[in-house]
């Protein structure tokens, strides 16, 4: 194994092994941290998708620290911690709190935090992050749910997070390739600096930060910064498939938690191509309005090929069911809702599933089960169809809720024969 990530979301586990299967490594998804039996097989890569994001920070700390620990007996030369591309996080934490213990069990005297993604529309520029062309502090990242993002300095945001001193690689640096960038890294770890945001706007300053990063033993990033470190152990690029494949026999289902701009325009879209829609209401759930057995026999009972259940809600409506209920709770009730509405699909014969939602998604999979994922054709960037190796065969499109074009829950199925 040459590259072991711990991917801090499901979502953006998926994404990180497409873009390390693309730089020509064989990769496998493990859900949760892989236990003494797992194999690893000959994968090159090992993504280890937890769901840490917004865990209390001992805990993100400890099944990171877990993880770790398995990709590095298991002869993992180099650790990549994965975060969302908008660096979704509190001032407690968790990107903070993992990188110190990362370094510290990787004994790394220094990491680079690079959550540029530019082919979905996250740069990064003197340490500021931009969503398209919005600070991340005036796009709709401030109203997450879970993770509201109201400061778009990164050094400033990583720094809230963490004792270690957190510097800035600039563009200026960046623009002039590798070895200016590696000759930036080696000057402030001289200087005493342990974290070091990274500048990025094209795919070749990524490409030119992931060759600076060749001696790294931790890197932390979007799975952007991913693109340039297949090239430093020899693998080559791969083309990506965007060809139907065979996946498990079964009726579908779309299941939406993410209450994102993306997801929320994807839901108006297929309600518009006419597929039936359930919408959970929080406060339902919470006074006993609404079950998961209910929903679960609304979809069944569907004569559609696609139904859609969905939570998601506009800021103002989710505002409001975060006062009532308060904010992890009202989050929690969703997700658990909806991964039991999965698993009594799954026992009803369901074999296909849409999930919208970083968060959701591994509500969905840790209650569906499966150990580990192989990877299908990309249905839009950063989003493929996966298929279980383990357990009830599924096929399993998992979407961090940003991801994907208007059309998604429309042409996802297409590509599955
Ligand atoms: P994204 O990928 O867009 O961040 P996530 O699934 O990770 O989506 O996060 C969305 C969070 O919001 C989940 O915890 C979900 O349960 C919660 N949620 C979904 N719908 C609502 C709602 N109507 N009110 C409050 N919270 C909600």
């Amino acid at each position: 194994m040459f590259i072991g990530a711990i991917a801090d979301d499901l979502t953006g586990a998926t994404d990180l092994c497409l873009m390390l299967a693309r730089g020509g490594m064989r990769v496998v998804q493990a859900i949760g941290v892989p236990d003494a039996s797992f194999d690893f097989g000959a994968a090159d890569a090992v993504v280890v998708a937890l769901k840490s994001r917004t865990l209390p920070k001992a805990d993100a700390v400890a099944q990171s620290l877990a993880a770790a620990r398995r990709l590095l007996d298991a002869g993992a030369r180099q650790l990549f911690f994965k975060y969302c591309s908008t660096f979704d996080s509190t001032d407690e934490g968790n990107i903070g709190p993992v990188s110190e213990a990362l370094l510290e069990a990787t004994g790394a005297a220094l990491t680079i935090a690079c959550p540029a993604f530019p082919a979905n529309g996250r740069t990064v520029y003197r340490g500021h992050l931009f969503v398209g062309d919005l600070l991340l502090s005036d796009s709709p990242m401030k109203d997450h749910p879970l993770t509201p993002m109201r400061d778009a300095n990164l050094v400033r945001v990583l720094q809230r997070q963490t004792a270690l001193p957190v510097g800035l690689v600039g563009h200026e640096t960046v623009e002039k390739g590798a070895g200016a960038i590696r000759a930036a890294l080696d000057k402030a770890e001289a200087d005493g600096l342990r974290m070091l945001v990274v500048d990025a706007v094209t795919d070749d300053q990524l490409r030119a930060i992931g060759t600076a990063a060749a001696g790294l033993k931790l890197v932390t990033g979007g799975s952007g910064v991913a693109i340039g470190l297949p090239a430093n152990f020899g693998f080559s690029q791969g083309a990506g498939s965007h060809r139907p494949f065979p996946a498990p026999a079964g009726r579908a289902a779309i299941i939406a938690g993410s209450c994102s701009a993306a997801t929320r325009r994807q839901i108006a879209a297929a309600r518009a191509a006419g597929i039936p829609a359930l919408k959970i209401d929080p406060q339902d759930i919470a006074e006993g309005r609404m079950t998961a057995e209910a929903a679960a026999r609304w979809i069944i009972e569907s004569d559609h090929a696609t139904p859609l259940i969905f939570s998601s809600d506009d800021p103002a409506e989710v505002a409001r069911a975060q006062a009532a209920l308060g904010r992890m709770r009202a989050g929690e009730l969703v997700e658990h809702l909806l991964a039991g509405v999965a698993v009594r699909l799954r026992d009803a014969g369901f074999r296909r599933f849409v999930v919208a939602g970083g968060e959701t998604s591994g509500a969905v999979v840790n209650a569906l089960g499966p150990a580990a994922l192989a990877i299908g054709p990309e249905i839009d960037p950063g989003v493929p169809w996966t298929v279980s190796l383990d357990g009830a065969p599924l096929a399993l499109a998992l979407k961090s809720g940003n991801f994907g074009a208007d059309d998604f829950f429309l042409k996802a199925w297409e590509l599955l024969q």
